[in-house]
């Protein structure tokens, strides 16, 4: 099936006489009518329910969606972005254990790398995603478990190479996991591109709606754990907590990085995404492909309109044929690729916030890629802690703002954009 229909029908196909929308189960717990059934469910040795903490049928029939909509095997929702990009990489990466990623991360992403997963014993390098081949290559030590990366970064809105990072990944003998937020599957399909996890904070474009958090995680099914047996011990030896089961060995490559993820790590951490969530984000899903055409129809205008404008210094954004991530974007994101824009003014930091103070139809909020348009001045919020010298080495000038298109009319959001920019004194 084309994307197009996967968004819409994907993930569940009713049987005679069934709910044609997706059944919301909301239920902590299931029955079953012996210790026996119930115990097989324990060992893993057969597949069902038995606590909402660790898999619910509502979340599954989504994640199932996303899983056709990425091209995987296997995929699970998480309650939010962040607990899906802890899970693939602590899923395959212990303590003592090193993962490359990119630079050009959410901040989020970043902080729970270097700061929290830090003090967990992991240790990660980080890389331009420009940088040469030889630069990434000198990024690895024995001891390197993934490689990580952003198809576009957010808020930088670098365009990754992801056939350089995952080749990278796979001469070093590792997966290769990118986080697909911003492009989604319908403008980019890291996983043709040879990447083997793929990740979602679904809480933007796939929600679109700013209803739900929640995050997911993709398998590619084409890393082979037992080919590196070494590397990976918790997939190629035995799990105690589940009768000596190898994962590995027994659910083979499509589906052990999954159910080790699912029976671990929401067993022991619960960051399951509530069934309800799951049916909102189910209903995002259904029109992602028309409105990401429509996110990036506004993006490309709203940029176009920026990029000639006389009180702009700079905009980024890759559908301009100026912008350094241009070429790279027409090979992995010929559709588009979001609704995101960012853009200095002139003027320094007094510009930005009284362009800011005067938008009527665009919102300040701390959030992207919502059916609103919305805006944030970084150096007056997120990074608010810092002085203009330490957003300059952070690489965000305090003349800068982040632009999230959202569905509205275009010469509507270009209106209010002008009248704001035009309350900037000379
Ligand atoms: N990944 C990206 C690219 C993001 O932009 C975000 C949040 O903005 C996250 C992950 C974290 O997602 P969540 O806020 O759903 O935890």
């Amino acid at each position: 099936m084309n994307i197009n229909t996967i968004c819409v029908q994907g993930g569940y196909t009713p049987d005679n006489g069934e709910p044609r929308q997706i059944p919301i189960i909301q239920s902590t717990t299931f029955k079953y009518n012996t210790s026996e059934d119930m115990g097989k469910l324990f060992d893993l040795e057969a597949s069902g329910y038995f606590y909402t903490r660790l898999q619910n049928p509502t979340n599954d029939y989504v994640a199932k969606k996303i899983c056709e909509m990425e091209g995987g095997t296997a995929a699970m929702l998480t309650s939010s972005g962040q607990a899906a990009n802890f899970y693939s990489v602590f899923n395959i990466a212990n303590c003592g254990d090193h993962v490359v990623s990119s630079s050009a991360i959410y901040g989020g992403t970043y902080n729970l790398f270097a700061v929290t997963m830090k003090k967990m014993g992991i240790d990660f390098t980080f890389v331009s995603p420009d940088c040469t081949e030889e630069d990434l290559e000198a990024a690895f030590r024995p001891n390197t478990k993934a490689v990580f990366g952003e198809t576009i970064a957010n808020p930088a809105l670098c365009v990754l190479d992801i056939e350089k990072f995952a080749k990278a990944a796979h001469r070093h003998e590792v997966p290769f996991i990118i986080d697909n937020t911003f492009a989604t599957p319908v403008n980019c399909r890291p996983i043709e591109w040879g990447a083997d996890i793929v990740t979602h904070s679904t809480t933007k474009y796939m929600d679109g709606h700013g209803v739900a958090v929640g995050g997911a995680i993709v398998d590619a099914g084409r890393f082979d754990w037992m080919a590196h047996k070494d590397k990976f011990p918790g997939l190629t030896t035995p799990d105690d907590s589940y009768h000596g089961i190898v994962y590995a060995e027994k659910f083979g490559l499509g589906d052990a990085f999954i159910t080790k993820c699912t029976a671990q790590l929401m067993r022991d951490f619960g960051s399951i995404q509530s069934p309800q969530n799951a049916f909102y984000l189910n209903l995002g899903l259904e029109s992602l492909h028309v409105r990401m055409q429509r996110h990036c129809e506004n993006g490309q205008a709203v940029a176009e309109f920026l990029s000639t404008h006389p009180k702009v210094k700079s905009v980024n954004y890759c559908g301009l044929p100026g912008d350094k991530y241009h070429e790279i974007a027409k090979k992995y994101l010929p559709n588009g690729s979001c609704g995101v824009v960012s853009f200095c003014v002139k003027g320094g930091r007094k510009a930005a916030e009284t362009f800011m103070k005067n938008l009527k139809l665009c919102a300040i909020e701390t959030h992207v890629a919502d059916a609103r348009t919305c805006i944030l001045h970084p150096a007056n919020a997120t990074h608010r802690q810092m002085n203009d010298e330490e957003l300059i080495a952070a690489g965000i000038s305090a003349d800068l703002v982040r632009l999230s298109c959202g569905l509205e009319d275009k010469q509507d959001l270009i209106n209010d954009i002008s009248q704001a920019l035009s309350c900037i004194e000379e």
